[in-house]
């Protein structure tokens, strides 16, 4: 099911959580909801639900006005991040609760109902555990449970907030993967929530990063990785490095470093900042008379592939860090204390002084 949102906002008091929104979910596709918290994520996911009502604006599904259908004709799944499984019951009846409670008309056989649930665990892996109660399962566990449990009434859509955010690392990894996998497999269009960058850019087909009720940018997760629209996504999406100075024809003065930026050719005499991603920095050893941004090394953190390296910026005292290939560390035998050269390969330009 295609999902639409048009020109959606909802206040709650003064508050503007989610202002005049506008946004398409492909079908089948699975989008994430990215942004800080308090940015409107969930207040956004709740209304495609119907579980929020909208102040102004549309949700279509399928090209339909949703405002008339309740959330039960939605044809929604919901997973949370503290998704409560009714304890009393076995994991068996948990996936089975949202079959057995439907109007008598509508409610399946009980071999049916029995089916449908194998499937379900057979689906998320976890059929040995049929018979178990909540309280003896691990919070990956529960949580794929829940996943089988939204999944019981086969729902056209699949919303999920933050449905791996009370887990420990290494289990997040390894269920984000598997979410994907599950995703492709059904063919469901997904919409998930999450303030986790690294998340939503391995996990998404399409990426939509929220800031303070509005959208800031929307696109593949290599697109907003790579060509982020605002200072905002570069901030957000990983670390950054800025270079904050004045920008006199066409060339950004930071410092005692200059940098050509040919898409600012007309820009001159405005307050420009410079980012960098650490790994879009060249290192080498200072030599007088070689272009770049001198920087004293402070400290380094070179455990696997890539090694992390702090300097201080000789000319203000700003912190830069560098990230290069580990082997490359070891061959030039940087030592803490000495005077590196720092150039960036690749770096936008934002210009004014909120950029
Ligand atoms: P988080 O990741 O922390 O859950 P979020 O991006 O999902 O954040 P929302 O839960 O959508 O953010 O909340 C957006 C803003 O609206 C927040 O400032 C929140 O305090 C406010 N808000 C949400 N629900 C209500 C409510 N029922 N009453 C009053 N304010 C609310």
């Amino acid at each position: 099911m295609s999902i639409e949102i048009r020109h959606i906002s909802k206040r709650f008091d003064d508050f503007a959580a989610v202002n005049d929104v506008s946004l398409n979910f492909p079908d089948g596709g699975l989008t994430a909801l990215l942004g800080p918290s308090g940015c409107g994520k969930t207040t956004l996911l709740r209304i495609i639900a119907g579980l929020e009502h909208a102040d102004s604006g549309m949700v279509l599904l399928d090209g339909e006005d949703a405002s008339s259908r309740r959330v039960r004709e939605r044809h929604v799944g919901f997973v949370f991040q503290h998704y409560v499984l009714f304890k009393h019951m076995t994991v068996f009846e948990n996936i089975a609760f949202g079959l057995r409670v439907k109007p008598r008309g509508q409610r399946p056989p009980e071999r049916a109902i029995h089916e449908r649930v194998t499937q379900l665990l057979n689906l998320v892996q976890l059929g040995w555990l049929a018979n178990h109660y909540p309280s003896s399962l691990s919070g990956g566990q529960r949580q794929r449970i829940a996943l089988a449990r939204a999944l019981a009434v086969e729902p056209r859509v699949l919303l999920l907030d933050e449905p791996f955010g009370a887990l420990d690392a290494k289990v997040r990894k390894d269920l984000r993967r598997w979410l994907r996998r599950l995703h492709d497999d059904l063919d469901i269009t997904s919409i998930f929530v999450t303030h986790d960058q690294e998340e939503a850019l391995e996990v998404a087909d399409q990426v939509v990063v929220m800031n303070k009720g509005n959208i800031e940018q929307i696109g593949t997760p290599a697109d907003v990785y790579n060509h982020p629209a605002s200072p905002f996504v570069y901030s957000f999406l990983g670390n950054v490095n800025l270079f904050r100075g004045r920008i006199h024809n066409g060339v950004l003065e930071a410092g005692s470093a200059s940098f050509n930026i040919p898409d600012h050719a007309q820009a001159d005499n405005v307050q420009g900042v410079g980012y960098v991603r650490p790994h879009d920095l060249d290192v080498q050893r200072y030599r007088p008379g070689e272009s770049g941004i001198v920087a004293q090394l402070r400290h380094t953190h070179a455990i696997g592939p890539l090694a992390q390296l702090e300097l201080v910026r000789e000319d203000n005292h700003e912190i830069v860090v560098a990230v290069i290939p580990n082997k490359q560390f070891r061959e030039m035998g940087f030592k803490v204390g000495e005077s590196l050269l720092v150039s960036p390969h690749q770096l936008r330009v934002f210009v004014g002084e909120a950029a």
